[in-house]
């Protein structure tokens, strides 16, 4: 089983501009590849998830500057539709090479609507960049609140910043304060589409990337396509990240590989389960059309 998805090259790298880095989750990959795609006309626009009223809440936004995109920076723990914004994109905004982030589904949503454009005509060769970020779950916007509001006992707008690693999420207040609480006690607020995903590290973006695997302030990248391919190395060429082996760094891939393995065994079994129970991966009774699949 390939848990990682084709690659050409998988590294570890971080930003070297400092006021990516400041707003940054970890290494600042996103920010920076899109920064640098933006100059270089690679990209005219990228579809991030942006702020909004709420706070902690995403709200996808065209970004079509750097300091847009800085706006946008650093990871929210909930989902940010982003494909919503692709039509948006490339009609309103006028776009024609559109940058996109998004998690592993997302990408496989970017991928099928390129080989399969119903609804998206003239949308899918505009599609320039895909960048992907990896994701083992996720959670709606009510569940973010309720971890942080009720477990943690902290109020979403004193919160700086979240994070997740070494088996806690953790929240630390404008004010200083650091709360946590166990992963395990995540999973009952896990959107129920996650149970029988598959896809861990963005197989189907560009380029992937997300902290595990690398010191802190670091991300793991990996390069998946020729053109993700170009858009690494004139970046690297261009001075915007420092990176090291993967094989110089610890935990390494083999933590990447490892997490990969049980989201996908887990996830395996559910999809297995589902099929016993005469219903398909996606929750559909056999012999019913998910109105959402297409024909
Ligand atoms: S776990 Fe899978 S389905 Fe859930 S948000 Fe992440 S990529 Fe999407």
């Amino acid at each position: 089983m390939d848990v990682l998805g084709n690659y050409k090259s998988a590294i570890s790298a971080r930003s070297t501009d400092k006021d990516i880095l400041k707003k940054s989750q970890d290494g600042g990959i996103i920010t920076t590849l899109f920064a640098y795609a933006l100059e270089e006309g690679i990209i005219d626009g990228a579809i991030v998830a942006g702020p909004s009223d709420e706070p902690w809440k995403p709200e996808p936004m065209v970004a079509t500057t750097k300091d847009e995109l800085l706006a946008a920076a650093g990871t929210r723990y909930t989902i940010s539709p982003n494909l919503y914004l692709i039509k948006e994109a490339t009609r309103s905004y006028g776009l024609d090479r559109v940058g996109i982030v998004g998690t592993p589904c997302q990408m496989q949503a970017v991928r099928k609507a390129q080989l399969y454009p119903i609804g998206m005509r003239d949308v899918d060769d505009k599609i320039a960049l895909a960048l992907g970020i990896y994701c083992m779950e996720n959670l709606s916007y009510q569940a973010l609140e309720a971890m942080v509001e009720d477990h943690c006992n902290q109020k979403m707008e004193s919160v700086k910043k979240m994070d997740i690693g070494k088996g806690k999420f953790t929240v630390y207040t404008e004010r200083g304060a650091v709360s946590q609480m166990p992963l395990k006690l995540i999973h009952k607020y896990v959107q129920p589409g996650c149970n029988v995903c598959l896809d861990y590290v963005a197989n189907l973006a560009d380029i992937s990337s997300g902290s595990v695997g690398s010191p802190d302030g670091w991300s793991t990248v990996f390069v998946r396509s020729t053109k993700g391919n170009a858009v690494w190395d004139g970046a690297i060429a261009a001075g915007l990240f420092e990176t090291k082996p993967m094989e110089q760094v610890k935990p390494g891939l083999d933590l990447v590989t490892k997490l990969a393995t049980e989201k996908i065994t887990k996830n395996q079994k559910n999809v297995d389960a589902r099929k016993t129970m005469g219903l398909k991966a996606d929750g559909t009774p056999k012999g019913l059309r998910n109105p959402y699949e297409t024909p």
